[in-house]
């Protein structure tokens, strides 16, 4: 086990921020040898690349004069608005699992939570135990704990859910933010501009709590790799060690104790 994932927070920022581009990997890469095994580094490419277009997309249409009228005009704002949202969600969604794949946690866990829930949900073990109500955990936050990072993250002025809420929202029927509101095309936009600045205010602010994590990450793959080669330099057989690579605790090989009997 090496370094398996992408630092797709830490690009999808340098590139909002534009200062930096976007990685691109196709299933050429994910059958190579060597390659990431992490099925979450692929879609969270394509996520990251799609979500690029989105932004580029309302970007160009709330700053260019278009020819659309008053009503095609609250059509496309609703259309981009939605598109920010979902993909934001979707980009921190895959960003986390994608770190979680690396983790000890089985996968079963998270695979089919949104974002939501991956930053609190009820504890699954005391959900078990009858007559209890189960505190809320955060796969977030105990991905972040080995590292220190948990109180920073659990702690935070920025209200997390907000971007969750806002999604909720945007797919909610009944909610007020999918009316049409017929006005000027620049009053339009202009809502539309307001409106995805909040969303990307709040999602570049998620990104850099999820560039911290990676960064952590990757540093502590780094000095575990260091050690096991030094490990195999000085002559101990890998097939001898179990090694415990979990992230956030140091590292520890211990020799095999059951031999086989031959
Ligand atoms: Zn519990
Ligand atoms: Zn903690
Ligand atoms: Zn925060």
């Amino acid at each position: 086990m090496g370094i398996n994932f992408l630092p797709l927070a830490k690009d999808m920022r340098a590139w909002l921020m534009q200062r930096g581009s976007l990685p691109i990997a196709s299933t050429t890469d994910q059958r190579a040898e060597g390659a990431y095994t992490n099925p979450y580094t692929f879609s969270g490419v394509s996520i990251a690349l799609i979500m690029a277009r989105v932004v580029n997309a309302f970007h160009q249409y709330t700053t260019q004069t278009s020819g659309h009228d008053e009503i095609d005009a609250e059509i496309e704002r609703l259309r981009l608005y939605n598109e920010v949202v979902l993909y934001a969600a979707r980009m921190c969604e895959v960003a986390i699992k994608q770190l979680l794949y690396c983790t000890q946690i089985p996968e079963s866990r998270y695979e089919r939570m949104a974002l939501g829930a991956l930053l609190e949900s009820p504890c699954p073990s005391c959900k078990k135990e009858n007559g209890k109500t189960p505190h809320p955990v955060s796969l977030v936050g105990s991905l972040a704990h080995p590292f220190h990072l948990c109180l920073e993250f659990d702690h935070c002025a920025m209200s997390h859910m907000d971007l969750v809420n806002k999604l909720r929202n945007s797919q909610a029927a009944h909610s007020g933010i999918q009316t049409l509101n017929f006005r000027s095309v620049e009053e339009s936009k202009s809502q539309l501009m307001t409106d995805c600045d909040e969303v990307l205010t709040g999602f570049l602010h998620m990104l850099s709590h999820l560039e911290k994590l990676e960064e952590r990450m990757l540093d502590d793959l780094a000095k575990k790799g260091e050690a096991i080669i030094l490990l195999k330099l000085n002559g101990l057989p890998a097939e001898d060690c179990n090694f415990s690579l979990i992230p956030g605790e140091s590292f520890t090989y211990e020799s095999n104790p059951i031999h086989p009997q031959d």
